[in-house]
């Protein structure tokens, strides 16, 4: 590195679609010359990748400004994403910012940097910008392909339809290059990503053939799908999905609500015994497979008794992974003009008792690999352990002196998972001890 290289750090906020479209503007910075520096390190310029979901989102990406400016006070701060799309007015007042861009707007960076007195660039296109994880965000051992931007529904509760636009996708024959380029540069498993992936259409071709067409990349070990509505997923995708022999065992299916009526008033595409169904369709293609699911609770109206039913749906459903959310009013949706709203400590008591049951689950669910082999990807060192995911989606913590980044491992599993620690434990499987 030259004195006079500049640098760049990143830090992304929210989901996997952003992670890999951070992927891909690193991979720009890289090409332009810049040097990419950790997050905490000094830089001559940071960029924000940010996230409103929720509330908490939105705090979460003012209070990593502040953190952003502490530690690098002469960076030139980029905030981009969706937070920077819905509110950007708001961000234009914090003395820390530089250049505010929207979501189509962050692809064009390079093209900003010198305007520093246009504070905001906000673009309403529609355009599709393909993003993938890089070598130059080099977080990642597993690596996140953006197949489709954009949402056609409209939940009642979600702000992502205004922050990102329509639903526009890649091709197949893209996806396949971007995924081939991917393997051939050493990643092991992919993740197709989106807004909502299983509304992917591209010239009559269909999720499930762009799954069959990546999933015949012969060096490709391990695939995944990120979050898949529930009512899009078909005996073909998931036969598709099987076929591929690549597919790992865990799904991610937004539940939010048991209830029916709540889920009528968020105007999700499904009932709840048709998701049912969906949990039951999928234990017939991967029997022992994983589930996670999204839950909002507290959502306006919302009583005790339809919490309840959502509970006991969780209770006794096939649900491992719980991804539980206090519900959040964003400005502008539907839901937020509701009546009866509840108040934030009854919210915060449902989602504990939800968390709590999300405990039990997943440490039950873990009890089958205690003593058998499971496959780990391994991802990184932390102190003396080496930490990577099972194809259940379960993180495994071993100890080992040997550079284990990037590598697949059998490994035998010696505890059950422990949800306060956010793992399990086990040790490489030397060879004799395979047979
Ligand atoms: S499917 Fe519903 S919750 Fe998901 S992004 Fe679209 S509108 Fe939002």
């Amino acid at each position: 590195m030259t004195d006079s290289q500049k640098t760049v750090s990143f830090h992304t906020l929210g989901c996997r679609l952003n992670f890999s479209e951070t992927g891909s503007i690193a991979s720009g910075f890289a090409s332009r010359g810049y040097k990419i520096v950790p997050f905490e390190q000094s830089s001559d310029l940071v960029f924000l990748n940010t996230c409103t979901v929720t509330d908490g989102a939105d705090s979460s990406c003012r209070n990593l400004i502040k953190k952003a400016k502490k530690h690098s006070p002469d960076s030139k701060v980029i905030v981009s994403g969706c937070y920077a799309q819905m509110e950007s007015e708001k961000l234009s007042q914090m003395p820390e910012v530089d250049l505010i861009l929207g979501n189509s707007e962050k692809y064009n960076v390079f093209e900003h940097l010198g305007e520093i007195e246009t504070k905001i660039k906000i673009d309403q296109t529609n355009d599709f910008w393909g993003a993938y994880t890089t070598p130059a965000d080099f977080k990642h051992t597993r690596a996140f392909l953006k197949i489709q931007d954009g949402c056609n529904y409209i939940c009642s509760f979600c702000i992502i339809p205004q922050a990102r636009g329509r639903s526009r996708t890649i091709s197949v024959d893209q996806a396949y290059k971007n995924a081939l380029e991917l393997v051939e540069s050493g990643y092991k498993e992919i993740v197709l990503t989106g807004v909502n992936i299983g509304e992917y259409e591209k010239g009559g071709e269909k999720l499930t053939d762009l799954v069959e067409k990546i999933g015949s990349i012969k060096q490709l070990q391990r695939l995944r799908l990120s979050s898949v509505e529930p009512n899009t997923i078909t005996d073909d995708l998931l036969k598709a999905l099987k076929d591929s022999g690549k597919y790992l065992n865990h799904f991610h299916i937004p539940l939010q609500s048991a209830d029916d009526e709540i889920l009528k008033s968020m105007r999700r595409k499904y009932t709840i015994s048709d998701y049912q169904s969906v949990l039951e369709k999928i234990h017939k293609y991967f029997p022992k497979s994983a589930i996670g699911a999204d839950i909002i609770t507290g959502y306006p109206g919302e009583t005790r008794e339809q919490f309840q039913k959502t509970y006991k749906f969780l209770e006794n459903s096939p649900i491992t992974h719980f991804h539980v959310f206090p519900f959040s009013s964003r400005q502008g949706t539907t839901a937020a003009k509701l009546p009866a709203h509840l108040n934030n400590s009854e919210k915060k008591k449902r989602v504990k008792l939800l968390n709590q049951l999300g405990d039990q689950k997943i440490e039950k669910y873990s009890e089958q690999f205690k003593n058998q082999l499971t496959s780990v990807l391994f991802e990184q060192r932390k102190g003396e352990f080496w930490e990577g995911h099972n194809p259940e989606f379960l993180k495994v913590r071993i100890k080992s002196n040997e550079d284990l980044k990037n590598k697949i491992r059998p490994i035998l599993i010696e505890s059950t998972y422990s949800p306060s620690k956010h793992q399990m434990l086990g040790k490489i499987v030397l060879h004799s001890q395979r047979q």
